[in-house]
């Protein structure tokens, strides 16, 4: 499953970024989430919930932002965000694309309880 190895992902950059003697418990992850990644942010947040249950991770949770996907044409020059992966500037109809956005898997935050 697709969301499950990005959720095990997510875990694997948290626990890079907690300090290594502290007792903390992480309240919540925020992930920026690309359109064209593809995920199902209810199948990810259930992914992460479950691999989290037994470990440090216990309870935390996650919080994901979509970022849109943001072209520039190369034959207008115009931005847009295109709400479907149909690959066609709306101003134009030109085919020349660029993505700007919209591949991302980040996280962006991640909050610890203070203990
Ligand atoms: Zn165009």
């Amino acid at each position: 499953m697709h969301e499950l190895s990005i959720a095990q992902e997510i875990v694997n950059i948290v626990n890079q970024y907690l300090p290594e003697n502290g007792n903390n418990s992480v309240r919540s992850v925020k992930v920026a989430v690309g359109k064209l990644s593809n995920i199902l942010p209810d199948s990810l947040e259930f992914c992460f919930e479950a691999i989290t249950t037994n470990s440090n991770l216990h309870g935390a949770k996650l919080e994901i932002e979509k970022i849109p996907l943001t072209v520039q044409c190369g034959d207008c020059n115009e931005k847009s965000d295109l709400e479907e992966t149909i690959f066609v500037c709306p101003n134009c109809g030109g085919f020349n694309l660029q993505i700007l956005s919209g591949r991302e898997l980040n996280v962006i935050e991640i909050e610890l309880d203070e203990n």
